[in-house]
């Protein structure tokens, strides 16, 4: 359902979800916590939250691996940062690694989404590994502009946390003229050999303002610099922030699943504490403490791109069992994107076409 205070514009044929326009209505009401004829403890759930097209492709090519070729089906690193999804994956025979140096000769490895550096293929290469690469499209988008910007001559600035592993594998596209920067301070310390020929690209899961001030951080500094056609921050993560700016001001805590390690979560947590509205983040309904709900009668929940609905499910019955009986789920804009599956993949499956059985 729509909640009253929430408005969508119509979006124009072809225009991608990621250009709609979300209008909040002035007439927001307000919620009177100290008043019990009106405060009626509810749970907002927004939606879109959860899984992004990346993560749902991620996974299906680990099931339908595991289904296809058998177990065991080495992953390099997590596959999408998320736990739940991680451990279930591993109980299935999926066996995750931090480096291809755990994985034997000649077995079959499949990268995470997050994407891989070249670095990392030719060593795959080197050791007769058969890859399954379920990198997310939107990620190498973002790896595809840093090479097609190297070979212009330009230097690199990616804007973006330099231990993720995507920034490692973009990074990795171009090492010797990238160079990654988090902070403001790291974009005035730039040097760089010609300000007139620079570059600039963000992780995908960036915070929409956050990308927003360092990139006027980086125009201010190299006036002539040029970025990606699009941006970079890919659909699901705006997304879900968009829809995250437009409840939080309603709401006396937003709950956002996911786990410690998934960026595009921790974002979503930020862009919540930036509108004054509490936000913590869990893995699952397990991690919520009882102080954080003491005077709170609207709880929003969400979940990150990598969140199994499953666990948001739990965090909403958890909460009915303490009194929030009341659940209104708020779609903010629609979303409806799929990715295709991997050649080796598609290969499997027209191979045996029971092979999907139990795929998700
Ligand atoms: S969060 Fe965005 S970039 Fe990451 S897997 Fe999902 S769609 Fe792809």
């Amino acid at each position: 359902m729509h909640l009253p205070w929430f408005k969508i514009a119509p979006l124009d044929k072809g225009t991608r979800y990621t250009e709609c326009v979300i209008t909040p209505a002035l007439d927001l009401p307000t919620i009177n916590q100290t008043d019990n004829a009106i405060a009626t403890k509810r749970v907002l759930l927004l939606k879109p939250r959860g899984f992004c097209a990346g993560v749902v492709r991620a996974i299906d090519i680990v099931q339908i691996a595991l289904e296809k070729f058998g177990a065991p089906i080495y992953v390099r690193k997590e596959i999408v940062h998320n736990s739940y999804v991680v451990t279930d994956l591993a109980k299935k025979g999926a066996i995750f690694v931090n480096e291809l140096d755990e994985v034997p000769e000649g077995a079959r490895v499949i990268y995470s989404a997050h994407g891989v550096s070249p670095a990392v293929r030719q060593h795959a290469k080197e050791r007769g590994l058969k890859v399954v690469d379920a990198t997310c499209p939107l990620v190498t988008k973002v790896h595809v502009e840093a090479i097609k910007f190297a070979k212009q001559g330009y230097s690199l600035v990616l804007v973006g946390h330099r231990d993720h592993e995507e920034v490692e594998g973009t990074q990795g596209e171009a090492p010797d003229v990238t160079q990654v920067v988090s902070t403001l301070e790291e974009v005035a310390a730039l040097v760089v050999p010609d300000p007139d020929k620079v570059a600039y690209l963000t992780q995908t899961t960036l915070s929409l303002d956050e990308a927003r001030y360092m990139i006027e951080a980086l125009k201010a500094k190299f006036p002539n610099i040029v970025g990606p056609h699009a941006q970079d921050i890919c659909y699901a993560t705006e997304n879900r922030q968009v829809a995250v700016k437009n409840v939080a001001h309603g709401a006396d805590l937003v709950l956002v699943v996911g786990s410690k390690n998934s960026s595009n979560s921790n974002r979503l947590v930020e862009v919540s504490k930036n509108l004054d509205t509490n936000s913590y983040l869990i893995d699952s309904a397990d991690a919520i403490q009882p102080e954080w709900l003491e005077g709170v009668n609207t709880v929003a929940v969400t979940a990150g791109a990598s969140a199994p609905e499953v666990l948001v499910k739990d965090v909403v019955e958890y909460l009915q069992t303490l009194g929030y009986g009341d659940v209104d789920e708020v779609e903010v804009m629609p979303e409806n994107v799929r990715f295709g599956l991997p050649p080796e993949i598609v290969q499997a499956i027209a191979s045996a076409p029971g092979a999907l059985s139990s795929a998700r």
